[in-house]
């Protein structure tokens, strides 16, 4: 219910205005965002690939509703791209490549990201955002994954089609994040109850630790991640024909307690000033984080 509520409030402008210039929102800013430059998140990917984890870098920004704010997402991956240091790859989300003004502007755009990422010898991973943006994701993940195999996908559990989606992306070379769901989509198209995301995830990782593909296991779950770890061996997977991921700021121990058993890890490191929509979906996730917000409010 607060979950919602949050999320739903995210939308009003009035609430945005508020909590972007309260002072006090940048210390729970920093707790969930490398930086708001690009030099902030490269210096925070080296302290965690000198921890012996990898990165995947999102340069945030959403739902980007004119071609020039299109221009400008690509224009900032394409220069970021060539200075990435070690294993540490991007994520992308196509409404910031301009997916809401129109698909093959999208794609053109996610094309360049791409070309971009092969030069620089590393990879993307398209995000998924609303439901309503699913099928024409996957759509422009088709198109790319023709040139560019190593394209990401993600697939949400919390949707009905999930186990669907997984099985038709679980191929030879095919990179697919599992993870829960951040947004609140209609009970027509997913599962409201956690225990039933819970059960749903469970049901896609057997599908993708089954098949040929490389599953990248997103979540701070720890029954979730013990599961994905007993099914690895079931599967006589080794090491490194999959990943868990998480977050930025979260689990920071559990991080690091996974890639000391040998497991590879990569952490999601969001940067830049657009932080509004990935902060809230972050405080709606967990309610202690509300809390925390709200106790730093009265205690500025
Ligand atoms: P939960 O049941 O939410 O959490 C389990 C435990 O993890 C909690 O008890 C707590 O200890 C810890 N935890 C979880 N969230 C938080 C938090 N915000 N703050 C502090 N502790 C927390 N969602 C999308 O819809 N599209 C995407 O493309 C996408 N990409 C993602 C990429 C990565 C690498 C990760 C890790 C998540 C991504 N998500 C994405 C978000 C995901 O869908 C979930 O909303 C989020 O990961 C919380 O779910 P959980 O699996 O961690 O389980």
């Amino acid at each position: 219910m607060l979950r919602r509520t949050l999320l739903a409030a995210s939308r009003s402008p009035a609430l945005r205005t508020a909590v972007v210039t309260a002072p006090v929102t940048r210390r729970v800013v920093r707790r969930f965002v490398a930086g708001d430059d690009s030099e902030r998140a490269l210096e925070a990917a080296s302290r965690l690939l000198s921890d012996g984890l990898l990165v995947s870098l999102d340069r945030l920004g959403e739902d980007v509703r004119d071609r020039a704010g299109a221009e400008a997402t690509v224009r900032a991956y394409e220069k970021l791209l060539p200075e990435l240091p070690g294993d540490t790859e991007v994520s992308v989300k196509l409404t910031a490549l301009g997916q809401a003004l129109d698909e093959d502007l999208a794609l053109a755009n996610a094309r360049r990201v791409c070309a971009a990422a092969a030069r620089a010898g590393t990879t993307v991973t398209l995000d998924m955002e609303d439901h309503t943006t699913v099928g024409s994701t996957l759509r422009v993940l088709d198109a790319l994954r023709g040139e560019y195999p190593w394209v990401g996908a993600v697939v949400q559990a919390q949707l009905r089609r999930a186990e669907e989606y997984c099985a038709g992306l679980a191929y030879e070379g095919s990179r697919v994040r599992l993870c829960k769901g951040a947004y609140d989509p209609p009970p027509e198209v997913a599962f409201t109850r956690r225990s039933e995301v819970d059960k749903s995830y469970v049901r896609c990782l057997r599908t993708l630790m089954a098949g040929p593909g490389y599953p990248m296991v997103a979540t701070h779950d720890p029954r979730l991640i013990e599961i994905a770890d007993a099914l690895r061996l079931i599967r006589g997977r080794d090491s490194g024909s999959f990943e868990y991921q998480m977050l930025y700021g979260i689990r920071p121990d559990e991080q690091l307690r996974l890639a000391e058993t040998g497991a590879r890890v990569r952490v999601y490191v969001p940067y830049g000033s657009e932080w509004y929509g990935y902060l809230v979906r972050r405080l709606a996730e967990r309610p202690a984080n509300l809390a925390f917000f709200l106790r730093a409010l009265l205690t500025r």
